[in-house]
């Protein structure tokens, strides 16, 4: 069978080194490990050395496992806002974490821009009361990211308010600089190239200190993976539940391999992918650039407009040739593609697609 490429932005093509590090996994036990064993805590600490390599985490910051992204958002809102939150929404994803505080009973407010837009800094009025700020750096519906200068200026902007990062289709790719924010989170099945059921959550010590005035003030703010419990617990290199030990594992071995790479690396490979990539979709006679101005276009996930409507058409003749690409993200689903552009992806892959798109 020839080679098949996931360009799908989530659950994404695995890691190229994944499947070896599965085997390895399954011949030293990982599966079978107790969770409260010395084997587990140096798994842990080894996955939070290499991520904080990797992201550039400063030592006030502490990394906890979570399900998924989705949890992040419910445990980022619960832990972190007593009543007002305020959130940036251009996409399905911020939305939903829009979606998430109201369903909380937290007075949310948010700013709504049309899809495949961004946010003019200088229209963004943040409210005295709000408490969180919540960004969404790469909008995966709609391929829409949120300049890092930005993240600066809000920060410079609000220094009383916490400020949220959800990085679920970005990371390792953002240079982030974390005095520009308070918590960032991401799910390992996108850039990471994992198989799905694990987010991870940073945080810094304000967002302890926030976490623990609200549960002195005898507010819920959840019970096993309250953020309090998941830091006790980490700061023995434990969680509060048996985890998913075979992904924490992964990830530290795939952020290894990335270290090794390096993220800076990675970062020229991805720029030059997403050059080629727009480039083409610019010249192709079907296609648009769905993301209008340069500033805000994603480099991790390119999203396009199928000029005839029919995506379908453009989708299954790419899949002749071993790519599968992703659909337009909900209404947009027959008049888009979405193209994920994550390291694991080779800048031969993305070649031979540029000139698959263009017979
Ligand atoms: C995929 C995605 C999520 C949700 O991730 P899950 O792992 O499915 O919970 C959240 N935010 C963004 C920006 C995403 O791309």
């Amino acid at each position: 069978m020839s080679k098949t490429y996931f360009l799908t932005p989530g659950p994404a093509e695995l890691y190229f080194t994944v499947e070896h590090h599965i085997k390895e996994a399954l011949k030293t036990h990982v599966p079978s490990i107790s969770h409260r064993s010395q084997t587990f805590r140096d798994m842990f600490a080894h996955t939070d050395t290499q991520l904080r390599q990797l992201l550039n985490v400063p030592s006030n910051f502490h990394i906890v496992f979570l399900s998924s992204a989705t949890e992040a958002w419910e445990r980022v809102i619960q832990n972190l806002v007593h009543t007002h939150s305020y959130h940036l929404v251009n996409g399905s994803f911020s939305r939903k974490f829009y979606d998430f505080a109201v369903e909380l009973g937290k007075n949310a407010q948010k700013y709504e821009v049309e899809e495949g837009e961004g946010f003019d800094l200088d229209s963004i009025e943040v409210a005295h009361e709000n408490e969180l700020i919540c960004v969404t750096q790469n909008e995966t519906s709609t391929g829409v990211s949120f300049p890092l200068d930005d993240l600066a200026a809000l920060r410079s902007r609000y220094p009383d308010a916490l400020i949220a990062v959800d990085a679920v289709s970005a990371v390792p790719y953002p240079e982030f600089d974390f005095n520009t924010f308070d918590t960032l989170f991401f799910s390992v099945q996108k850039c990471f190239g994992l198989p799905a059921g694990l987010g991870v959550w940073i945080f810094n010590d304000r967002c302890v200190a926030k976490a623990n005035e609200l549960k002195a003030k005898g507010l819920h703010i959840g019970t096993y993976h309250a953020l309090p419990a998941l830091l006790s617990n980490a700061k023995k290199w434990e969680t509060p539940e048996t985890p998913n030990v075979l992904n924490i594992y992964l990830l530290g071995k795939v952020a290894e391999d990335m270290n090794r790479r390096t993220a800076q690396a990675i970062r020229h490979e991805t720029n030059y992918k997403a050059v080629l990539t727009y480039y083409h979709i610019a010249q192709h006679p079907d296609l648009e650039v769905f993301v209008k101005n340069e500033k805000h276009q994603s480099k991790t996930v390119i999203v396009a407009n199928v000029l005839s409507g029919n995506a379908k058409n453009l989708m299954n003749k790419a899949k002749e040739y071993g790519f599968v690409l992703g659909a337009g993200y909900g209404k947009n689903k027959d008049s888009q593609i979405r193209i994920a552009n994550f390291p694991t992806h080779s800048k031969e892959t993305f070649e031979k697609l540029v000139e698959v798109l263009a017979l």
